[in-house]
């Protein structure tokens, strides 16, 4: 029975998609490229509370960049410098997932990728995970996963099947 528990939890974990545990794009907290850092826009970004912030272009389903919090700590509000040019010096890679991608890979794809952020896309590349270097940006983006949402996933399984 310990056993048949186990592989029931197993399952329903591989059975979910990315698109299912997503936080969608209209409830995430993202910044676009051609603004600038003012003291309102730090005083957003550190009241919005997370680690990472998408950058995007026009829409916030086409992402050009990824800004860490604390990448702002030293930006002078007096200075209004534009997001564009922080993400030339401190942007990360940017990594990519299909919304169809079971979340067993997509946390296979964390753990070789060193990726705690993945966007979620509709269509896209076949490859169930991919890394894109900035730019190219990245379009048709509905929603990111992240780690803790995989992780919270995981644990869930295993707490139902108890
Ligand atoms: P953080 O380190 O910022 O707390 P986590 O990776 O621990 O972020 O994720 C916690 C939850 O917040 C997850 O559900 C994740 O999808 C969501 N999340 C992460 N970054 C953002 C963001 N920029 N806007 C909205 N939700 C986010």
């Amino acid at each position: 029975p310990e056993e048949a528990h186990l592989m029931s939890s197993a399952l329903a974990f591989s059975e979910k998609r990315a698109s299912m545990i997503m936080t969608r794009l209209d409830h995430t907290f993202c910044i676009e490229v051609g603004s600038k850092l003012s003291f309102e826009a730090l005083l957003r970004c550190y009241k919005s509370g997370f680690t990472r912030i998408p950058v995007y272009r026009k829409d916030p389903s086409c992402v050009v960049g990824l800004l860490f919090a604390k990448d702002l700590i030293l930006v002078d509000p007096d200075d209004e410098i534009p997001v564009g040019a922080m993400l030339s010096f401190c942007g990360r890679s940017l990594h990519v997932v299909r919304h169809d991608t079971t979340i067993d890979k997509l946390l296979a794809a964390a753990q070789t990728q060193h990726s705690h952020l993945f966007f979620v896309v509709e269509g896209g590349p076949d490859a169930p995970a991919s890394v894109a270097k900035w730019p190219p940006p990245i379009s048709n983006v509905i929603g990111i996963v992240t780690l803790e949402d995989v992780l919270e996933e995981l644990i869930a399984a295993e707490i139902v099947d108890e």
